[in-house]
């Protein structure tokens, strides 16, 4: 495929952004990229080989050296990619409190951010993307047209965390996100914002919606 289109759509832990981005995949027939599963999974990974997520070198190493493989998978009428580690995809694990926990850490790596800025941009090898993640406006395929940036009051979201079973400090996570100094968590020039702490997921989708078509070319 020639030049595919990237939907970028970063944002706040808990902002809606998984839901928003299968539901926009979805309606577009475009390919779902969630870049947090794939932080979360070499944050597993860490932990599964006993690599101190605070030591910046040994998880670049464990970065370097690990096997992985993206693969995509289609699932009531979605598409997504998934990275694989020795084969496997550690759905679950990687929604642990353990996890999540760590993940910011090893996020924080610039070698690390180099591997995932290189392996999300090769998945345009699958299509027309919607990835959402942090730093994918900014960072990861800046040259996109199709910028936007979630966000929800922190109450908001830790509420919707807690009807989803999770409980975590999303500030303190949010906080090393955007002050780390590698691809921090920001707006990127030209997104569109959006506050969706008063809106259901079916009103936040419609107005990426209507954003993306408007710029769609005809
Ligand atoms: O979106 P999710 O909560 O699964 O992301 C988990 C963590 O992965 C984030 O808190 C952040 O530390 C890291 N991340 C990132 N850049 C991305 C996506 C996720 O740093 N593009």
């Amino acid at each position: 495929m020639k030049n595919p289109i990237v939907i970028a759509i970063d944002g706040t832990s808990a902002s809606g952004k998984s839901t928003n981005s299968k539901l926009v995949a979805k309606a577009l027939g475009y390919v779902y990229v969630d870049t947090g599963a794939m932080y979360r999974t070499l944050a597993w990974h860490c932990l599964q080989k006993r690599v101190d997520v605070h030591d910046e070198k040994a998880v670049a190493a464990a970065c370097r050296k690990w096997k992985t493989k993206l693969e995509c998978v289609e699932q009531d009428g979605l598409r997504s990619v998934r990275l694989l580690v020795e084969n496997y995809f550690p759905e679950k694990e990687i929604r642990t409190p353990e996890t999540a926990a760590a993940v910011a850490h090893v996020a924080a790596v610039p070698k690390v951010r180099d591997w995932m800025k290189q392996t999300q941009r090769d998945c345009i090898e699958f299509g027309n993307l919607v990835m959402e993640g942090r730093d994918i406006g900014t960072n990861v395929f800046p040259e996109t047209d199709f910028k936007f940036y979630l966000d929800a009051a922190l109450h908001e979201r830790t509420a919707r965390r807690t009807a989803d079973g999770v409980h975590e400090n999303l500030a303190a996570r949010d906080q090393r996100d955007s002050q780390r100094a590698s691809a921090p968590l920001m707006i990127a020039l030209g997104a569109v914002v959006i506050n969706n702490s008063d809106m259901t997921s079916a009103q936040t989708s419609g107005r990426l919606l209507k954003e993306i078509r408007a710029r769609l070319p005809a």
